[in-house]
């Protein structure tokens, strides 16, 4: 039989990890660059890490932050600070040691100046902004100190993954200072409910939203919090992260605060942060063989209207027509905002115009021809449904109707993706079972290992060289204890009492 072509090659069936880079390469987000590990991002890919960006800052005001701006550079001294942390992200600093360049002996440029002290640049905040908050937190008055960074960061990762894990990638921090631990906590839970609303009602991605283990805990924070989403080859990417800090960061930084009754106390601070990996998991959420797949909300167009003409003379009339359908369309309202088309007015062939959309993932292609406009109808393809799959309508049943048809495509995304992790995610309660669920079928030489495995969900005695020895065996890791407990069981590992289930997966 032969199969059907797609514009993306290899297919996700054929070879996930490459189709994910095909499909980058396609949709024009992002490109590499000469710096290893470090990435262009694109036109189309920034627009949609801009409209996330408009989000999230909306729902961060809407709990009472303000942004700020620190340093790229933290002073090695404030890094030292705080023991755990330190040891966490040495092994992937990147550190200034000069700063000029002067020509060598056989006239190259080399480094010069050499710092008293080294910098390091960035891979989070928590030191550096220690530092201020140390001397803004002074009564508990100042209390809290709800602060969001929009930045940078470096990590100096070995292996990178375009928008997954990037040496230099962006994201925002936010790193808040409470008066007592209760209020704190409040702000870390806080904070995961809004990542989790975001990536589901915007990005219509699931996830499970869950406590990670002392082994996948941030350095220096009590407890770590995260959101777990499946992609299409059922690993887990952690797409969001929320620490309770304790007063580690407090004592390492010195952020003291006077209380009611006039006692000197270390403040409670947390942090959390969401980067450029979510554009990673939106493609590896929704796309499919013929390129990426946008939910409406989060879009950076909603709508494209591709003008089809056979000659010259047609051309002018058409795109006129268009034009006036887009403002129409315009003038709709879609998750408060006006609704968003492009006129793709470029001299082109319409249907290599269509697949160019069809592979940036635009939800709904319009095309539209003077045989529509004859008929007042306009020719609507949902790239949520197969490129086939176009339907006649009404110019005016359409525009009416559109702030509906977005939102079906965005429930649609939303609904096809739950069940895909329901349909992945298991309940294992034997050994046998959990080591079968995690290996291979046996694949041809030299092809890429199938597709497999997924969650599973096992009691867990919480052992630490359990869990190490599984990764070992496996490859898999305990991505969560979710927040939403089940009933207590026997860990089928150890036949130990467990609490609850956990979830395990591959991970990104
Ligand atoms: P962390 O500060 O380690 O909790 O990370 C905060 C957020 O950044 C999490 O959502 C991570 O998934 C994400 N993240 C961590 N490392 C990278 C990386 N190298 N590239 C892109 N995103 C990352």
């Amino acid at each position: 039989m032969n199969k059907p072509r797609t514009a993306i090659a290899p297919t996700r069936e054929e070879n996930y990890a490459e189709w994910y880079q095909q499909v980058i390469r396609a949709a024009d987000l992002a490109e590499n660059s000469a710096v290893r590990g470090c990435m262009v991002i694109k036109p189309w890919g920034y627009a949609l890490w801009e409209n996330m960006q408009r989000v999230l800052d909306d729902m961060f005001k809407a709990t009472g932050h303000q942004n700020a701006y620190f340093p790229l550079f933290i002073p090695l001294s404030f890094m030292q600070k705080e023991a755990a942390h330190v040891d966490g992200f040495a092994k992937e600093c990147a550190v200034v040691t000069h700063h000029r360049l002067e020509a060598g002996p056989d006239g190259k440029l080399v480094p010069a100046g050499e710092l008293d002290e080294p910098l390091i640049v960035r891979p989070t905040s928590e030191t550096i902004i220690g530092d201020a908050f140390s001397r803004w937190v002074q009564s508990y008055r100042d209390l809290p100190l709800l602060i969001n960074q929009w930045a940078n960061v470096v990590r100096w990762e070995m292996r990178t993954r375009m928008f997954l894990r990037t040496t230099e990638f962006l994201w925002q921090e936010g790193h808040t200072a409470h008066a007592t631990r209760e209020d704190a906590i409040a702000e870390t839970m806080r904070m995961l409910d809004v990542y989790a609303t975001f990536v589901e009602e915007w990005m219509a991605v699931p996830v499970i939203k869950g406590e990670k283990t002392a082994g996948e805990r941030f350095p220096g924070a009590d407890n770590t919090y995260c959101i777990e989403a499946m992609m299409q080859d059922r690993k887990a990417l952690q797409a969001g992260t929320s620490h309770f800090l304790g007063q580690n960061f407090a004592k390492a930084s010195e952020i003291q605060f006077l209380d009611q009754n006039g006692t000197r106390q270390y403040a409670w601070t947390t942090s959390w942060g969401v980067s450029t990996r979510l554009i990673g998991s939106l493609i590896m959420t929704h796309s499919d063989d013929d390129g990426l797949v946008l939910p409406p909300k989060i879009a950076p167009a909603q709508i494209v209207i591709v003008p089809i003409y056979r000659s010259d003379d047609e051309r002018p009339r058409v795109i006129e027509y268009c034009q006036r359908v887009a403002q129409e369309l315009r003038a709709q309202r879609y998750a408060d905002r006006p609704v968003s088309v492009i006129v793709d007015e470029r001299d082109e062939r319409g249907g290599e115009k269509v697949w160019q959309w069809i592979k940036k993932g635009v939800p709904v292609r319009l095309e539209i021809g003077p045989r529509d406009m004859e008929k007042d109808s306009l020719f609507v393809g949902r790239r949520d449904k197969g490129h086939k799959d176009k339907q006649s309508i009404a110019r005016g049943e359409f525009v009416a109707n559109v702030a509906a048809t977005l939102q079906s495509i965005q429930d649609s995304l939303f609904a096809r993706a739950r069940q895909f992790r329901e349909q992945h995610l298991q309940r294992i309660d034997t050994k046998e079972e959990f080591y079968r669920f995690f290996t291979a079928p046996p694949a041809p030489e030299n092809a890429p290992t199938p597709i497999h495995g997924g969650f599973a969900l096992t009691h867990f005695s919480g052992d630490v060289d359990l869990e190490r020895r599984i990764k070992d065996d496996l490859g898999v890791t305990v991505r969560c204890i979710p927040l939403e407990k089940s009933e207590a069981g026997t860990c089928p590992f150890t036949g130990k009492p467990s609490a609850q289930r956990v979830v395990w997966a591959k991970a990104y």
